[in-house]
């Protein structure tokens, strides 16, 4: 089952990237870090009392603007939210009462019928609950919180699970194991429609277009040589009704619904325009959601490139991010369907990748051997030594190697554990994940 998406929404300073902060330092605490590049986020999952959601501010991506082109942006990214989202949290600021936008916002959000919870912020103490009333909407209580110091905050997430655990799951047909379940993302105009129109367009393949699983999604079924992909979610490839920033939030929400249903992901890149960091954050989503990740360099038709050219890509991407180097990278157009079904092939490739278990036999006579003649250096006197491994889970492969002081294990020698695992079975297009356990 998808995760819910939960957006906030507001005017600009009303507090919201505060609450996502705050929500989203919860959830941090109790995750392991995953080593990889820093980036700025402005989706994360959360859980509260079991219950799990991906969080959504809307404000994080306001471009810095004049007022009025600034207001547009966050009429623009609140009705896509109003659009995609599960529940809108809809803020308000109580110390700077109501204002016109916020009301605007307010009927906005109201004629989507979305679920909504108003949120009056600024609430620092109970001395400020009388301002509450400055701002409440006509639609009920808002919940009175500060998203600064956390007052009332966990109300405030009581509430939304509660409303979480009312939605109704949308009806949706199941996938078949054997199916392979292919996410096509990237940012807008990079090719995927095109891509989707290519593959299910090859006489080969019977096509049809079935309901998704998340609310408004359509996938489309294809087969190849009697096998069946499950392109997901075809219909947000589809919709074109957004300006340009709002097209680039909309196309966030959807790969991650895209992310949370696929078996792989291929992430479009518009080869015309080169690597962005737009990109390389895509590219990052689709790593930490656990998916198998192919690189698809599109419009290579009409890109100006001699025999070097290809080459030169995959050099500047290896050193711009070293650490995903084991994700493959295909040339292609969904014009001229160039290479398409190479990327097909190989998604079923990395699919069976991802699935793949090593026995732990055999990981600990190789891997294991090898790190335990390379131990990290002593840190704080101790030394570490991994005794024992194995692979926990696959989808997408996960090894445990268990140690004393394991905590103290450094970032870099998990990577080394994982450059060690890639050197000896490769899993090209699999993340893979290494975790350090006390015995
Ligand atoms: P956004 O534009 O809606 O994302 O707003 P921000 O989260 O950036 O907050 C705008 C300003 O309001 C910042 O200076 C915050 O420190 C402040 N702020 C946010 N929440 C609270 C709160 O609960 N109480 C008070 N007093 N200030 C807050
Ligand atoms: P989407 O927004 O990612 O779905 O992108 P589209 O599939 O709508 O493509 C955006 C534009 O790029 C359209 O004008 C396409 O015709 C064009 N386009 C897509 N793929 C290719 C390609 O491989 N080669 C060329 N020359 N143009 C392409």
């Amino acid at each position: 089952m998808p995760l819910p998406i939960v957006a906030i929404v507001g005017r600009p300073n009303v507090g919201k990237s505060t609450l996502f902060n705050r929500i989203i330092r919860r959830k941090q605490a109790i995750v392991e870090s995953t080593p990889g590049v820093t980036r700025d986020r402005h989706y994360a999952e959360a859980n509260w009392s079991g219950v799990s959601f991906t969080l959504v501010d809307t404000g994080g991506y306001l471009p810095v603007g004049e007022g009025d082109e600034l207001m547009d942006s966050v009429r623009e990214q609140t009705l896509i939210a109003a659009n995609e989202a599960d529940l809108i949290i809809m803020m308000t600021d109580a110390v700077a009462g109501l204002t016109d936008a916020d009301q605007e916002l307010t009927r906005i959000v109201q004629k989507r019928g979305c679920e909504i919870m108003f949120v009056a912020n600024k609430i620092d103490d109970a001395s400020r609950l009388g301002m509450v009333w400055e701002v409440s909407l006509g639609i009920g209580d808002p919940y009175p919180i500060s998203a600064l110091n956390g007052y009332q905050v966990g109300d405030l997430l009581e509430g939304m699970v509660d409303r979480l655990k009312e939605l109704k799951p949308v009806a949706g047909s199941r996938s078949d194991p054997h199916e392979l379940a292919l996410a096509v993302i990237g940012a807008p105009n990079s090719g995927k429609s095109s891509l989707v129109n290519k593959l299910s367009g090859e006489e080969r393949m019977i096509v049809s277009d079935i309901p998704g699983t998340t609310r408004d999604s359509v996938d489309t079924v294809i087969k190849y040589h009697n096998r069946s992909i499950r392109l997901i979610d075809t219909a947000g490839l589809k919709r074109k009704r957004y300006g340009q920033r709002g097209l680039e939030f909309y196309s966030t929400l959807r790969s991650i619904r895209a992310l949370e249903r696929c078996d792989v992901a291929v992430v479009l890149i518009d080869g015309t325009l080169g690597m962005t960091q737009g990109n390389i954050r895509l590219i990052n989503q689709a790593v930490d959601q656990g998916v198998g990740v192919i690189i698809g360099i599109n419009k290579w038709d009409i890109v100006e490139k001699d025999p070097k050219t290809a080459d030169e890509w995959i050099e500047k991407w290896r050193w711009k991010a070293p650490s995903l180097k084991w994700i493959p990278i295909y040339f292609i157009s969904a014009l001229t369907g160039q290479r398409a079904i190479r990327v097909v092939e190989e998604a079923f490739r990395v699919k069976d990748e991802l699935n793949r278990r090593i026995s732990t036999t055999e990981f600990n006579d190789t891997v294991v051997k090898i790190l335990s003649r390379t131990p990290p250096p002593a840190i704080k006197g101790k030394n570490v030594r991994v005794k024992y491994a194995a692979q926990v889970t696959s989808k997408p492969p996960t090894f445990a190697f268990f140690a004393r002081y394991a905590d103290l294990v450094p970032e870099h020698y998990k990577r080394f554990a994982e450059r060690i695992i890639r050197e000896q079975y490769t899993f090209q297009g699999v993340p893979v994940r290494v975790v350090f356990r006390k015995k």
